[in-house]
């Protein structure tokens, strides 16, 4: 029984991620925030059965069983999609079934990081509210401000809540994370862990067709000291004074 719908809880939550991180694109390309909240993911939530048949995809969700004495009264809303009404739309949808599938038989390979691969540390560029900032600030030791301008490309969303995404150590935005420590795939780390951005946080291993596959999962990693920031002569006073 499990299987089953573990196996459907496991596709649901692929599908979720891979929606996730095209919101995430589509913040990256226009500066306008979106969260997972703006998603209706109520319908996928409570699926019961997904059928898939030589002419027929049925899904079935939102079952709901009262139980009387001696009747069960079944209510469920149920959505069926037959193959060649609309090939394209089935086509995709086998893709994303079969992706699913695929993930699956990965697993448990795919839902942790090999120790010390990074590749979503150069690849990605977090997103950073005001939260983010004050509390890196805070972890390095630095003002707001000079949180800031050291570390952040500054482009502020349209509802002020995000404020930019993170530096690169150089001005290529494929190049790798101001934080990012260790000296290649294999012994990076993050230099900023307790502090890193929500946006890192949240980032899930699963489906990443980034990771490094050199990399072996087993073995001991060791991580080194932490990110420190230069501190310019004179600014400890001048930060002292102007700490916010
Ligand atoms: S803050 Fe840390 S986890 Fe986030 S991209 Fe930079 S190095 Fe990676
Ligand atoms: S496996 Fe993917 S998510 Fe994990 S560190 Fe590597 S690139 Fe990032």
């Amino acid at each position: 029984m499990c299987g089953k719908v573990c196996g459907m809880q496991q596709t649901i939550d692929l599908i979720t991620h891979a929606a996730i991180r095209e919101l995430r694109a589509f913040t990256r390309r226009t500066g306008q925030p979106t969260h997972v909240d703006l998603m209706d993911l109520e319908p996928l939530r409570q699926i019961n059965e997904i059928e898939i048949t030589e002419e027929h995809i049925t899904v079935t969700y939102n079952q709901n069983i009262e139980h009387h004495y001696n009747a069960n009264t079944i209510t469920q809303k149920e959505w069926s999609y037959k193959y060649n009404d609309d090939a394209e739309f089935v086509q995709a949808i086998a893709r994303v079934i079969e992706l699913a599938r695929k993930h699956v038989r990965d697993l448990p390979d795919n839902v942790a990081c090999p120790p010390g691969c990074a590749e979503c540390c150069s690849g990605y560029e977090p997103f950073v509210s005001r939260e983010d900032v004050q509390r890196i600030a805070e972890h390095l030791g630095l003002t707001y401000r000079e949180t800031l301008d050291r570390y952040v490309v500054q482009r502020t969303s349209a509802d002020g809540y995000v404020v930019g995404y993170l530096r690169k150590v150089t001005d290529d935005v494929a190049d790798q994370c101001v934080f990012l420590k260790g000296r290649g795939s294999g012994s990076y780390y993050c230099g900023i862990y307790p502090a890193r951005p929500h946006d890192c946080a949240a980032f899930t291993p699963i489906g990443c067709e980034d990771v490094d596959t050199n990399l072996s999962r087993s073995g001991s990693y060791k991580v080194g000291p932490p990110f420190r920031p230069r501190h310019p002569k004179g600014a400890l006073s001048q930060r002292r004074r102007g700490r916010r």
